[in-house]
């Protein structure tokens, strides 16, 4: 029989049997005129994410807390044509998220994705008490669920997707971070727990998970240390993958492709986007760094 031409690809099963349907060479990931909330998309990761998706050709409601870099992008975007509604707003308020959603509902109609991004890794121990604890849970876990809450309706009609920025902290700790530890923990669990909740609603959920990304933040807090370039260094010689941080725009492109109509069936799934950092074996950057493994 004739070989399969490597521009058919499998998209789906009919019956027992694999429909192939010629999608030509590119990998359209279907995202023109989609609608997407960013939490946090101002900024760092966010920002890559904001900007990823409009090159993509979706529009953007970004909702964070401080408006300049906010306002600039709506700016910025609406000179070329191009739609990044701003939406100011503190997510630790239940009435900001609320609002948030309504907002972009009145602008745009529907929310096809939902990205929950902002987050601050607050440093609240274990000796700084229930209090702070709750408030480092509203900076990182409570908006997450508030969202996704009141985005519901709207992504059941659309059948969207939601994305939730987690971190490695979750699963290596990091020490003297209970709040984000558990925070970014909570977020990985209702990955899966939305994901089956959801299934029968056609919505997709996925969690991307960072390491050491690289963003402006990142920048300044290694620029305080007294040697950064050495700071910096200790940091990449722990990445098996190339001994760099991940860029913003990696973390970006998982983000958007997820959300896309290329990962129709992926769902529930935690995506470590970090170069090896979280998983893979100590003794692979000791090796590198020259240590001792005789012992
Ligand atoms: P970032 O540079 O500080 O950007 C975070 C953005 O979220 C800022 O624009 C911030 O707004 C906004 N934001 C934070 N809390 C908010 C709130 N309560 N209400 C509204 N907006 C809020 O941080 P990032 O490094 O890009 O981090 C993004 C996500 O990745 C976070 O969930 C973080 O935990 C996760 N992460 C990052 C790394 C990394 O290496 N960078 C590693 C692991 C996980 P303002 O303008 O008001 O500050």
């Amino acid at each position: 029989s004739t070989p399969t031409p490597p521009s058919q690809i499998l998209s789906g099963l009919v019956g027992s049997e694999m429909c192939i349907r010629d999608r030509g060479k590119t990998m359209d990931l279907g995202l023109t005129g989609k609608v997407a909330v960013v939490t946090g998309g101002s900024k760092g990761i966010g920002e890559a994410i904001t900007r990823t998706l409009l090159a993509e050709g979706a529009h953007v409601a970004n909702v964070n807390r401080s408006s300049t870099e906010g306002e600039a992008l709506e700016a910025e975007y609406a000179a070329k044509g191009q739609r990044c509604k701003f939406i100011q707003g503190d997510l630790i308020q239940m009435d900001a998220c609320e609002l948030a959603v309504k907002t972009t509902l009145a602008e745009f109609g529907t929310i096809d994705i939902l990205i929950n991004n902002a987050g601050v890794n607050d440093g609240v121990s274990l000796t700084d008490g229930p209090k702070a604890f709750l408030s480092s849970l509203q900076n990182n876990l409570i908006h997450y669920y508030a969202m996704a809450h009141y985005a519901l309706e709207a992504l059941k009609k659309s059948q969207g997707a939601i994305i939730n920025i987690s971190s490695k902290v979750a699963t290596t700790g990091q020490g003297g971070t209970s709040g984000y530890a558990a925070s970014k923990g909570g977020i990985n669990g209702m990955t899966r727990e939305w994901a089956l909740d959801l299934a029968a609603d056609n919505i997709r959920v996925n969690t991307v998970v960072p390491a050491e990304t690289w963003t402006p933040l990142y920048a300044e807090l290694i620029d305080q240390s007294s040697d950064p370039a050495a700071a910096r260094k200790q940091i990449e010689d722990i990445i098996p993958l190339g001994s760099r941080f991940t860029s913003s725009q990696e973390i970006a492109d998982m983000v958007v492709f997820l959300a896309s109509q290329r990962s129709l069936h992926t769902t529930g799934q935690i995506h470590y986007v970090d170069g090896g950092y979280t998983h893979l074996d100590r003794k692979y950057t000791s090796r590198s760094n020259n240590v001792d493994l005789s012992k």
